[in-house]
């Protein structure tokens, strides 16, 4: 589970990057926001603005803690999507921002890519690479149109796109997007599944040294594990998916996994209160604070708390002034449930996706799911890696085929491992019956 990151301080090799973030964000996106809205137009998905901060500051930028370069890219479709996506502005500001802390995932994955959770776990900031930054920028005008025909995809919701520089430093892009695990409820189990086999086990010897870690592919096919859908759900996820996998086969893309978090509800939240702590990044901050999970400060906004929250943040984004460092918002909740999330099909039941029996009733688990790391081009490097392992195993086993097999065996694995208990029963019946 990605909960515990480490914290970045001022200690942090990546404090200064990591603030630097937050204060582009913070700057480019009440910029945006505090503009009229208007129909984009096709310069908008091409647009790109560079700032210059500095400890002094000028005439477009306020002062900064340090020097550096940030770029914003296609700044209003970004806004158009955070919309799509019903996000409401104030609110990701607030979450990116307020108080600047951050945790940090480092490189979970082979690609040396870092990821930061916002302090409230909405949201992660994924640096990505200079060809997967000029990627997305080329296919945006797909991926928005497409997501906004069909705002139930599971792909993931891309909010921003971004790069820092200070100076001799080097590019760092980045985007923001949806954290598809919730901030208030522990998951049991997290997989990473690509239908492929080759490469696909985490070491079960492993686990004892991280319990939460991301399992694979064969690690649920050995447990005999099923995403359990009635019929309604799975109808409704399978023909989603196949929506959403079209359009990155039509894009080329692959090496995309279905990320699944469970939920178990009898288990509950019992470890997550007890052992956990959310570590946090405050900068300014003189002491690096352990906060209790987010979890433990949840709660629902009262009306009136969310309606003055929302009122001063706008009132913020619309004199145009970027929101003042330490405006520490201590009025405000914490953390805010995710009320927006609630309005789309597979984030529904509690930011999840409950799983439900063969005659549609809810069943024991929930479900955190989502297609990620769908910004890899086959054209890339991937060719490359298909030659060399195509020698040694079977193309049906490696996750480096073109993006039409790729889609497809997708499909057929994830469609393949959906089954509610009654159905796996029922087929246990019959072999042993025959
Ligand atoms: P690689 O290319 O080696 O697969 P990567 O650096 O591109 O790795 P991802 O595959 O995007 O990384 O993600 C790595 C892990 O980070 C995932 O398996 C998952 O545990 C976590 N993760 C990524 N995106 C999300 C998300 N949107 N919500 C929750 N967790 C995520
Ligand atoms: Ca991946
Ligand atoms: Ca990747």
């Amino acid at each position: 589970r990605v909960v515990v990151g480490t914290k970045v301080d001022q200690n942090h090799v990546n404090y200064v990057t990591a603030y630097n973030m937050l204060t582009g964000i913070r700057f480019t996106v009440s910029r945006t926001n505090a503009k009229i809205d208007r129909e984009l137009t096709e310069a908008d998905f091409q647009a790109r603005h560079k700032f210059s901060f500095d400890i002094t500051g000028n005439e477009l930028t306020p002062s900064a803690k340090y020097d550096f370069k940030f770029k914003d890219y296609a700044p209003w479709v970004f806004r158009h999507l955070r919309a799509n996506f019903r996000l409401d502005p104030a609110d990701y500001l607030v979450s990116l921002t307020s108080k600047y802390i951050l945790s940090e995932l480092g490189s979970p994955g082979k690609s040396g890519s870092f990821f930061y959770f916002s302090r409230d776990y909405k949201y992660i900031i994924k640096t990505i690479h200079h060809a997967e930054h000029k990627f997305l920028r080329k296919i945006l005008r797909e991926y928005y149109d497409h997501v906004t025909a069909d705002p139930d995809t599971l792909l993931s919701q891309f909010y921003g796109l971004h790069r820092v520089k200070i100076p001799y430093g080097r590019k760092i892009h980045f985007v923001v997007m949806n954290n598809l695990f919730p901030p208030h409820r522990d998951i049991h189990h997290t997989f990473d599944l690509k239908g492929s086999t080759i490469g696909r086990n985490f070491k079960e010897e492993d686990l004892a040294k991280n319990p939460r870690a991301t399992l694979k592919d064969l690690n649920w096919l050995h447990r005999d594990l099923h995403l359990e859908f009635g019929p309604t759900k799975r109808e409704a996820f399978v023909a989603q998916m196949k929506r959403d996998v079209a359009l990155l086969q039509k894009l080329q893309i692959m090496d995309y996994s279905l990320l699944v978090g469970i939920h178990d509800l009898e288990r509950g939240n019992e470890e997550n209160l007890r052992d956990k702590t959310l570590q946090v990044f405050q900068p300014g901050g003189d002491k690096a604070e352990e906060q209790p999970q987010p979890n433990m400060l949840m709660r629902t906004p009262s009306k009136l708390e969310s309606a003055r929250k929302a009122k001063e943040l706008r009132q913020l984004i619309r004199s145009e002034k970027p929101i003042p460092m330490d405006q520490t918002m201590t009025k405000m909740p914490d953390v805010m449930l995710e009320e927006s999330r609630k309005d789309f099909y597979f984030y529904s039941d509690d930011g999840g996706f409950r799983a439900t029996h063969e005659d549609d009733r809810p069943g024991d688990e929930v479900y955190y799911l989502g297609i990620i790391d769908c910004l890899t081009h086959y054209g890339l490097i991937k060719r490359t890696e298909h030659l060399w392992k195509g020698f040694k195993y079977p193309e049906s086993q490696i996750s480096a085929i073109p993006p039409e097999r790729y889609g497809d065996r997708f499909i057929r694995f994830i469609s393949g491992i959906i089954k509610t208990r009654e159905r796996v029963e029922a087929e246990k019946a019959r072999h042993s019956a025959a």
